[in-house]
């Protein structure tokens, strides 16, 4: 996975300051105000032109690093939350074998209704999808069926996948995001 670069967030950090909510204090969720993605995740122009997400540039801009292949991941499992204090690098082998061990990793086609996903699963799930690769590849390594791939492929926002969406369709559409 190649994500855009963030070389010289110091360029748009007032225009990003503005979109955010600080109100909370310094240790709160800090959301972002800006355009959405659909799922959740702000998304932020750049000077150049070019949206990279949210909170990989309130990760550069605290850390003065671009978080480069890896993924940044949410601790509070908050998507559009963009304090730094919030946020840790991990990679997709780091998630895989964390959900291996907690039990989450299931056969496709097996009729589960309890694979869980965190916030960072479906960044890499997103990541996966914009490789271009099939759903039933990206559902195996994610321990998920496609029906769940396919959903997030569609674009189904977080706030819908937490709540009544996951209610519609027969047993094996149910699956709690
Ligand atoms: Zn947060």
């Amino acid at each position: 996975m190649k994500f855009i670069p963030i070389t010289h967030p110091a360029r748009d950090a007032a225009r990003f300051d503005a979109l955010l909510d600080r109100s909370g204090g310094p240790d709160a969720c800090w959301t972002w105000q800006g355009k959405e993605d659909g799922q959740g995740y702000g998304r932020f122009r750049l000077w150049c032109g070019v949206d990279v997400q949210a909170n990989r540039f309130a990760y550069a801009l605290a850390t003065g690093s671009d978080p480069g292949d890896l993924f940044v991941c949410h601790k509070c499992d908050n998507p559009p939350c963009c304090n730094p204090r919030h946020l840790f690098l991990g990679t997709q082998a780091d998630n895989v074998s964390d959900m291996i061990a907690k039990g989450r990793a299931r056969h496709i086609g097996e009729r589960n209704g309890a694979a869980k996903l965190t916030t960072c699963d479906l960044e890499a799930i997103r990541a996966n999808i914009c490789e271009g690769r099939a759903n039933v590849d990206i559902a195996r390594e994610h321990g998920v069926t496609h029906h769940v791939i396919s959903r997030i492929r569609r674009g189904r926002s977080w706030r819908n996948e937490n709540t009544s969406g996951m209610r519609r369709g027969n047993g094996r559409e149910r699956a709690e995001l």
